[in-house]
């Protein structure tokens, strides 16, 4: 179809970066292409609807910084609101704080507590799944608030790191698998 076309066409894959070892997943070339953009955002919208098209989803939530530039549109294309997740010190109202594992350390995202209402359904929003830890902190993050991560739509999925196991039950709509 036409998203996966878009995304085989416009990522690049950047060798070395951000570290030697690492093959970094461009999505910029995707973004500056109308047509490849909104063929990704339909695509992804429709995790958040049923088989008949209604919206199943009372929120989007995107994950910093390339998940916020997918996450909007996607919100918008479902007539639902937005909210991010961002690294510590970044979000000015309170919040809930989740830790979770890089590859070396740890991080810490953030959510703003009156972001999401209890008993909302989320669709959480990023570009890469790579090992799970910031899709699984953020499932953390919203179901704090009292509400119920429904489903994880991401452009590429790298199977090999095995991400999908930090989501235990929610679904992983992954347009690309890798
Ligand atoms: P994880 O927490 O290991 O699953 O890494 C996913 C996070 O790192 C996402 O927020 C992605 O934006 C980012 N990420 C990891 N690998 C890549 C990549 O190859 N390209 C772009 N982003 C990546």
């Amino acid at each position: 179809e036409r998203a996966v076309e878009a995304l085989t066409r416009l990522v690049r894959d950047i060798e070395d970066f951000p570290e030697p070892g690492i093959v970094f997943k461009d999505i910029t070339p995707l973004l500056a292409d109308p047509a490849g953009f909104g063929a990704v955002v339909e695509a992804m919208a429709a995790a958040g609807r049923d088989e008949n098209g209604a919206v199943v989803v009372d929120k989007v939530v995107g994950m910093e910084a390339r998940g916020f530039i997918l996450a909007a549109p996607v919100a918008l294309a479902l007539g639902v609101g937005f909210a991010p997740v961002r690294k510590a010190g970044k979000l000015p109202h309170d919040t809930h704080q989740v830790d979770y594992a890089l590859e070396y350390g740890e991080a810490v995202l953030e959510l703003h507590r009156d972001a999401v209402a209890p008993g909302e359904r989320v669709l959480l929003v990023d570009d890469v799944l790579a090992t799970g830890g910031t899709a699984g902190a953020t499932c953390d993050l919203v179901r704090r608030c009292g509400a119920d991560p429904v489903g994880f739509a991401v452009l590429m999925e790298l199977g090999f790191l095995d991400g999908r196991a930090a989501l235990g039950e929610v679904p992983v709509h992954a347009l690309q698998r890798i």
